[in-house]
């Protein structure tokens, strides 16, 4: 309560018997000149700013007017009147008409635009993916995708009106697509910027609506769109089609379209980068004797030499039998290549006795005893406990 409030028509520098447009017309200059926005950090702008608008809130309203008239400030002072900050409802349903119309067009031509100004903007992008095989993500691929786009509607030409007339400049935010109003709280002046809701941001109306695309200036087709796929692509990665997303608005260009490619699993190769992995068995003989086995890579079968005494698990590289690098397609990774030793599971009388010799002889082969002892009486137990399964059957 530190100084005196000053009177209302003397904060506006107006006659006692000034009109509504006089009152008007001067706060506007007052909140042009001390608004926040065109005072950044200035605390007696604000303040001025903050009594201007106090008062214009006042003496635009009559009724409010003719009690400040009578009484003076004492009209809004605590006890009889309607209460709250200076006296007056600031939170009334009428409160940001009576600013909104004055910022609409006071701060109308420099206003930052919050994204859906009036200048071009590029489309929005549209995701879809496609689902290619282990092999067409290694050595690339043509796929054609049909998907449904939107296309300026050629009888408005993406107006949204009907041919012969044309959008109407919207009234409740005079084209600008937002509407800002200012509200006094306790805690100072709030503005808000929202987005019109008659035009919903476009700053547009429009009346008669264009028949062929109900109003909306596009027209969705069907369209089938050829997508290369290159060599070494991975799984969950996009190719980006330009210029084929949503349109853009005000003549900005298409967005764009993101196809994510999605590889199926192979059954027989792993891929991680550039590398593919595989396991190939080998009989026990080739293993213990050496020989050729066949491996399968992504460019076909193979032969490899397996050297005598090869061990299970034992991994082999075929160098440039990869995937090749996204960035060069003659650069390739390797195919890794684990050789496992398969223990047969059927096996006739014939090699049952075979293995039984051949047991018999390598047995004599190890050096430590308590080998000999233990592996000789695990195999012949396993050996009769298997013997009574199968003749069960
Ligand atoms: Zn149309
Ligand atoms: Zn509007």
């Amino acid at each position: 309560m530190a100084e005196k409030k000053r009177d209302y028509y003397e904060v506006l520098g107006v006659e006692k018997n000034a009109d509504d447009a006089a009152i008007k017309k001067a706060y506007r200059a007052l909140a042009k000149k001390y608004h926040p926005d065109m005072n950044p950090g200035d605390a007696e702008a604000e303040k001025k700013f903050k009594e201007a608008s106090e008062a214009y809130a006042v003496l635009s309203d009559p009724e409010k007017r003719r009690q400040y008239d009578q009484y003076g400030h004492a009209a809004f002072d605590g006890g009889g009147g309607p209460g709250g900050f200076g006296g007056f409802d600031f939170n009334s349903a009428d409160f940001g008409d009576i600013f909104g119309d004055i910022f609409g067009d006071l701060f109308g031509g420099s206003r930052r635009s919050s994204g859906r100004g009036s200048g071009p903007m590029k489309g929005a992008n549209i995701r879809t993916s496609v689902r290619i095989t282990f092999e067409e993500a290694v050595f690339g691929v043509e796929k054609e995708i049909e998907l449904t786009l939107k296309d300026e509607c050629t009888s408005c030409h993406g107006t949204g009106a009907k041919p012969g007339t044309s959008p109407e400049t919207c009234s409740k935010c005079g084209g600008k697509g937002q509407v800002v109003f200012t509200q006094q709280s306790f805690f100072g002046t709030v503005r808000n910027v929202q987005t019109c809701p008659d035009c919903h941001g476009t700053g547009k109306v429009i009346k008669d609506k264009c028949p062929n695309c109900r109003g909306t200036g596009y027209i969705a087709n069907k369209k089938k769109i050829q997508v290369s796929i290159p060599a070494g692509i991975d799984n969950g990665q996009c190719v980006r089609i330009r210029d084929k997303g949503e349109p853009g608005s005000n003549g900005g260009p298409r967005g764009d379209l993101l196809v994510e490619v999605v590889v199926g699993r192979h059954p027989i190769f792993q891929r991680q980068d550039e590398n593919i992995y595989s396991t190939v068995p080998m009989s026990f003989a080739v293993a213990a004797l050496g020989g050729e086995i066949v491996i399968d890579t992504v460019d076909g079968k193979v032969i490899y030499e397996v050297k005598a005494g090869t061990q299970t698990d034992t991994k082999i590289r075929l160098k440039g039998k990869g995937v090749p690098s996204l960035r060069n397609r003659d650069v390739r990774g390797d195919h890794y290549v684990t050789l496992v030793v398969q223990v047969p599971d059927k096996l006739s009388h014939e090699a049952k006795d075979f293995l039984r010799q051949f047991d018999a002889q390598t047995g004599d082969t190890l050096n430590a005893a308590n080998n000999i002892t233990s592996s000789g009486s695990e195999e012949q137990a396993g050996g009769a406990g298997k013997k009574k399964k199968k003749f069960k059957f």
